[in-house]
């Protein structure tokens, strides 16, 4: 009887053992804000002056609320600035405050502005010494609610076990933590105490990740993803980065986001650190990543040894005050929910089909 069994199974023995070992390709389509567009669709508004942009969300674990337009300025040291929550924080926009002020500025801040602490964050790597800077910025500014740590990749143990240390330290405080792309990390950040998710890998305006690592994931999937995974378990996420013109804010809420982060957008303005050049009769304020040789050299006196910098330093036109780019982001969102019906921010992504496009725009006179 046993003699009679056939032996081709065993023959896929070897072929097996080899697939287990073969890189695994997901060949799903993922896609970024510049393969879609917004499907217009019937609407009974009779102008964007109607729509009401503003968001109030109840956070998972700080339990706390928060009321506003979410998008906001990255926690880079040329954006996330003092002078950016001055004029964001009048429109209901919120600043990532990026970590490399002093206590002392903090204080200053705290007392001059007391308004505008309701719309930032103070940010913070996960090293020792971010997180002592940090328990001292909060202890100095009580009325601080927002905490952002930030760190370039968010998959790492390391960083979850932070996560899980600051949440013990602040119950209270919302918590921004990322930045990862896909929904399983999503939720183990959410789990381990962080209430809003970062998403973003390599889409950025200065990145250079996925040119240096290879690593990354189209932006708009990533957060169609993330969105769905986070509000599973009634956590938020924010889109960080990839938004390089007022309709593809618009495609991230679309997508899901919560809030939108922008740096690259909001780059060159009064309110960004940093001089204004002349160079050949024109101006330009110098922008640059986080890890970049530029900000490496200012911060830590250079790139480490073992490390590549995955940023780059460019000179963006002078673009006078950041109001008026608010202006026109904040207008353009408008439009695009009179288009597709939304009367709230809140409606844009029940209200939202996306078209596969091969071209943005015409591009015979760029
Ligand atoms: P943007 O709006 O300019 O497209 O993207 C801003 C985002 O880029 C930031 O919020 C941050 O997540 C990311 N970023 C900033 N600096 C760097 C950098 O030096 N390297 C990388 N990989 N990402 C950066």
């Amino acid at each position: 009887m046993g003699q009679c069994l056939p032996a081709w199974p065993l023959l896929l023995l070897p072929v097996l053992f080899l697939a287990s070992k073969m890189p695994r390709v997901d060949s799903d389509l993922k896609l970024d804000f510049k393969d879609v567009l917004f499907r217009p669709k019937r609407s009974s508004l009779k102008s964007r002056s109607e729509v009401d942009l503003q968001r109030t969300f109840t956070f998972r674990n700080s339990k706390q609320t928060y009321t506003g337009i979410p998008i906001i300025a990255a926690n880079m040291d040329t954006t996330g600035t003092f002078e950016m929550a001055q004029v964001l924080s009048k429109h209901t926009l919120f600043t990532t405050i990026h970590k490399h002020y002093s206590v002392e500025d903090w204080k200053n801040f705290a007392a001059n502005h007391p308004e505008c602490l309701e719309h930032v964050a103070a940010s913070s790597g996960s090293g020792n010494a971010d997180l002592e800077k940090l328990c001292a910025i909060l202890e100095a500014v009580p009325a601080l609610k927002y905490i952002c740590l930030d760190v370039a990749n968010g998959y790492s143990e390391y960083f979850v076990e932070f996560v899980k240390t600051v949440r013990g330290k602040f119950p209270k405080h919302t918590i921004m933590a990322g930045n990862v792309v896909t929904g399983e990390m999503v939720e183990e950040l959410i789990l381990s105490g962080a209430d809003i998710i970062k998403v973003g890998i390599g889409p950025g305006s200065v990145c250079t990740t996925r040119i240096k690592t290879g690593v990354g994931y189209p932006q708009l999937s990533a957060v169609i993803e993330c969105a769905d995974s986070a509000h599973g378990l009634k956590g938020h996420i924010i889109s960080d980065g990839g938004c390089s013109c007022p309709g593809d804010v618009a495609k991230a809420f679309g997508a899901g986001a919560d809030f939108v982060m922008m740096g690259g957008m909001l780059a060159g303005h009064d309110q960004c650190s940093g001089e204004v050049i002349e160079k050949n009769g024109k101006m330009y304020k110098l922008f640059y990543g986080m890890s970049s040789d530029t900000a490496m050299k200012k911060y830590v006196g250079g790139v480490a040894e073992y490390r590549a910098s995955e940023g780059r330093t460019v000179e963006v036109p002078y673009r006078g005050d950041v109001e008026n780019t608010i202006r026109d982001v904040l207008g353009g969102l408008r439009s695009t929910c009179t288009y597709v019906g939304a009367a709230k921010l809140k409606e844009l992504s029940r209200r939202t089909t996306f078209i596969r496009v091969t071209q943005q725009s015409n591009q015979m006179f760029t």
